[in-house]
């Protein structure tokens, strides 16, 4: 156990969603008691467990690259390794299609920046115009070369770097919903950039794909609860907070339904419309309230459909080009054979539908990639309405930082200033901010 931090009083950290129980694991390690108070039965957050035909898994697919340096550290402080948690591999895009060619990316097994130029450079389905508009799009993101003065649209981006159609609908779309959760006619440059950097420049390792070995829902929520209690922390489960006691000298504690807890350092981390309706009710809060009532909340759907054991994807993941379905998953690898997780991202026409016809579409279209494939034994459809705020152009101007007018009260959650997307990542890093300012 760290040396105990000078500072012994008890912080409450509201919500346990990976940006709460990063900002609990940080205080913990750094030897200060916490409080975790998280509304629901079990922590996780967005990224949670729920019962499928007698199994539990995610509430959503998720994906992480090797770039989650600040996730692979939270799990290895908490006991979890990388091998225990992770199959990694080498970053391959396997973008299949129902009416068009195929694209197929593969990083190849080199330093960096050769892995990614090569895999460029034998990358399958483009046109070898779009190939080298596209090598020198990379070789000047990694040159640290595009430099925006302002915010713009990722399309707008993509036109200024001469990205043909076929790439930017079978490459640059994709990629833009997957890590934004946001169309390239909205979705901000500067963050996709960021994005960009971060898994496509330094170690070629940071561009691998880590593929959960564990559904997320027990793989961070189970050992970090135990490493909370084991450094004088609580978890409280159920523990919805309906307001902050908050005074002339700062915070002084939370309420709930029947109880209360006093407190003068929080950390408020739960989803940023909960945390719009926490802050609001105080003057002094009232314009982070509003700039977070401003930030507009997109959908992630995903499909379950279980098969029987012996049908295999061939891979972990595939995208798709032109089907409702954007991305499939083999579950295969986090101990569930025979069940597929297709996600969808952001907005369009599968919200119209409702979950037998989105259910019975999405089967469809994998038996057309897949004719060999018996009929689904059950299939399930998680829409998750309110998944990520939307990434647009200029939306840094709508994220709080940690700090909070109000003595004692701090922000976390992948909704703050991270300069990255609502991700894991982000929520993990935020929550280590808040846990540093908290402390200083
Ligand atoms: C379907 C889906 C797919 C995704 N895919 C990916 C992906 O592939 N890769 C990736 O990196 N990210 C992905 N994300 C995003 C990622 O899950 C989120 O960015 C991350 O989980 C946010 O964590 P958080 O702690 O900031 O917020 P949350 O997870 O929302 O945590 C907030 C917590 O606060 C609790 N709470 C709320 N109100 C109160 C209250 N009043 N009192 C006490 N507790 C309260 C909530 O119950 C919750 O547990 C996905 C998200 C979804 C929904």
């Amino acid at each position: 156990m760290a040396e105990p931090a000078a500072s012994q009083e008890r912080v409450l950290v509201i919500g346990g969603g990976w940006a709460g129980i990063s900002a609990a694991v940080e205080l913990s390690r750094q030897g200060v008691p916490v409080t975790l108070l998280e509304a629901a039965r079990q922590l996780g957050g967005r990224a949670r467990c729920v019962a499928f035909d007698h199994q539990r898994v995610d509430n959503g697919q998720h994906l992480m690259v090797g770039a989650y340096t600040a996730m692979l550290r939270l799990l290895e402080e908490i006991g979890v390794t990388e091998e225990a948690a992770f199959l990694r591999q080498p970053l391959e895009l396997h973008m299949r299609a129902l009416r068009q060619p195929e694209l197929r990316l593969r990083a190849r097994n080199l330093p960096a920046p050769f892995h990614l130029a090569m895999g460029l450079a034998t990358a399958r389905g483009l046109s070898p115009r779009d190939r080298l508009q596209l090598m020198r799009f990379s070789r000047r993101l990694l040159a640290n070369k595009i430099q925006l003065e302002q915010d713009i649209t990722v399309q707008a981006l993509l036109l200024g770097e001469r990205q043909g159609v076929r790439v930017t609908r079978a490459l640059w779309e994709p990629l833009c919903l997957a890590a934004l959760n946001t169309g390239i006619a909205e979705a901000s440059a500067l963050l996709f950039l960021e994005v960009l950097q971060r898994t496509f420049s330094g170690e070629a390792s940071r561009s691998d794909l880590l593929i959960p070995r564990q559904d997320l829902g027990v793989l961070l929520p189970e050992p970090a609860m135990d490493y909370i209690e084991r450094h004088r922390g609580r978890v409280e489960l159920n523990r919805r907070i309906e307001s902050l006691q908050i005074d002339a000298e700062g915070c002084q504690g939370v309420t709930w339904r029947s109880g209360h807890m006093a407190a003068r350092k929080i950390i408020l981390a739960a989803h940023p419309v909960m945390c719009r309706r926490l802050l609001s009710g105080h003057s002094a809060l009232q314009s982070i309230a509003e700039q977070l009532g401003q930030l507009r909340q997109e959908p992630i759907t995903t499909i379950y459909l279980r098969y029987p054991d012996d049908v295999d994807l061939g891979s972990p993941m595939q995208g798709l080009q032109d089907g409702l379905g954007q991305w499939i998953f083999d579950r295969r690898i986090a101990g569930h054979p025979g069940l597929i997780a297709v996600v969808i991202s952001g907005r369009g026409e599968h919200l119209q539908m409702d979950n037998p016809a989105l259910g019975g579409h999405i089967c469809m279209e994998l038996a057309r990639l897949h004719p060999d494939w018996p009929a689904p034994l059950a299939i399930r459809v998680l829409r998750e309405k309110r998944a990520t705020f939307a990434a647009c152009a200029d939306v840094a101007r709508l994220r709080p930082g940690p700090v909070t007018p109000v003595p004692g009260l701090f922000l976390a959650g992948d909704f703050t200033d991270t300069g990255l997307p609502a991700t894991l990542e982000g929520a993990v890093i935020s929550g280590q901010r808040a846990a540093a300012a908290a402390l200083s």
